[in-house]
């Protein structure tokens, strides 16, 4: 089954990354440094952008961290990284953008929440204020509702409006509702306040499933706005992994989500990098997007009861993702390329010849060797002790015959 064609008409363009419309779906990720910490901060945008996060959100919590934004977004340029940052406004942000015009300016894009900016209440003046600020310095926001801080009054108007129906909704579907109709009022009032339609991206983030999938099916289907998706407050480990990729593969595979950003909760010291390759594996894993070459392993079984099967797999996986960023630059479409690295003949054999280059390790009581297919066919049977390091070679080569239209082909 295909991917069901996008349907959003607009197109935002955040710092020069198109959102929107027939786009690619850009990957997108949030720094957990002390904004005001320049130098802790460009350290991890740095990494992040590097991962490959095409969009980077910053929190501006203080007036240290408003200033501190410009000179980190000068220090990036300094090292040639152009990824565009986004502020993360609450509360105060119409203080902050009208105090700091620099930050202002050098943020591609604000995030305002429309659960604490006053907007629904009589005088929506701190909202309009950062629509202002957006008007004047040209840049699209998103307005990124949370139900975890949702516009209370006009969650309160809605159950009480619901009650009084002859047959009210349960208080979840109000409040879903309220969390729908809180991001489409937020976009129009924003309009009202003079900022382009091509300018607005909205959100409308909850930690449920299935909460989730809903919301945004009703939002896609009542505006047009690009939308930036993703599960709020996931997790930790393989719960917010799993959750999230569970939510956004029905949403993506039904053509709603224009930028997505996966919200794990990092292991102490963990890599914050980590929510980066989750949104890219979802997108290639549905066949969205490539970023890297796929490497189908197999589990391994009792049949391969040693640990050089899962050490090989292991290094071919380690070897490919360092050689991406060179890939990359030399080498187009590299990242479609498909690796088999299989434990035994069961599968091994059949698996190979789906892929561009694949290998099937000896499992126990086999002979010590280990078939290569290139291109589906058998090129090349590897035996003794140096069998990773030539499968790497022939990977290296396979990669240079294939995806490098200025050089000659090279013989693997
Ligand atoms: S390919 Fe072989 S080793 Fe891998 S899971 Fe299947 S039977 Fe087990």
């Amino acid at each position: 089954m295909s991917v069901s064609p996008r349907r959003r008409t607009v197109t935002v363009d955040v710092g020069g990354v198109k959102i929107g419309s027939d786009h690619p779906i850009a990957v997108q990720s949030m720094t957990n440094t002390d904004t005001a910490d320049v130098t802790g901060t460009v350290n991890q945008i740095m990494d992040l952008a590097k991962a490959g996060s095409e969009l980077v959100r910053v929190t501006v919590n203080t007036e240290e961290a408003a200033a501190a934004v410009p000179k980190i977004v000068d220090t990036l340029n300094l090292y040639g990284v152009r990824v565009p940052i986004v502020g993360d406004f609450h509360y105060n942000g119409h203080i902050l953008l009208k105090k700091y015009p620099a930050c202002a300016r050098a943020l591609a894009k604000y995030r305002i929440n429309p659960g604490n900016v006053n907007i629904g209440k009589k005088h929506d003046d701190n909202f309009r204020t950062m629509i202002e600020a957006a008007v004047e310095y040209r840049r699209p926001v998103r307005i990124g509702v949370n139900w975890g801080s949702l516009d209370q009054s006009l969650l309160t108007r809605m159950m009480d409006e619901n009650s009084r129906l002859p047959e009210p909704k349960s208080a979840r579907d109000v409040t879903i509702d309220a969390i729908v109709a809180s991001a489409l009022l937020s976009g129009e009032a924003a309009e009202r306040h003079g900022l382009p339609r091509d300018r607005i991206i909205l959100s409308a983030k909850v930690s449920g499933v299935q909460d989730l999938i809903d919301v945004y099916r009703l939002l896609a289907a009542q505006c047009e706005y690009p939308l930036h998706l993703g599960l709020t407050e996931a997790g930790l480990g393989a719960k917010g992994i799993v959750a999230t990729t569970a939510a956004l593969s029905v949403l993506l595979q039904e053509g709603i989500g224009d930028t997505i950003r996966t919200s794990l909760t990092p292991m102490p010291n963990g890599d914050r990098t980590e929510e980066v390759t989750v949104c890219q594996q979802i997108l290639q894993s549905l066949g969205i997007r490539s970023f890297t070459p796929q490497v189908t392993a197999c589990p391994g079984c009792g049949r391969t009861t040693s640990t050089f099967f899962q050490e090989m797999a292991d290094q071919i996986q380690t070897y490919l993702r360092e050689q991406m960023p060179v890939w990359r630059e030399n080498f187009t479409g590299v990242e479609e390329m498909k690796v088999a690295v299989m434990g035994c003949i069961v599968n091994g054999p059949g698996e190979s010849k789906h892929a561009n280059l694949g290998i099937s390790l000896p499992g126990t009581f086999e002979d010590p060797v280990a078939p290569v297919y290139v291109d589906g066919k058998l090129l090349k049977t590897l035996r003794g002790d140096h069998i990773v390091a030539e499968f790497i070679g022939m990977l290296d080569r396979y990669v240079e015959s294939h995806y490098a239209a200025q050089h000659e082909a090279v013989s693997i």
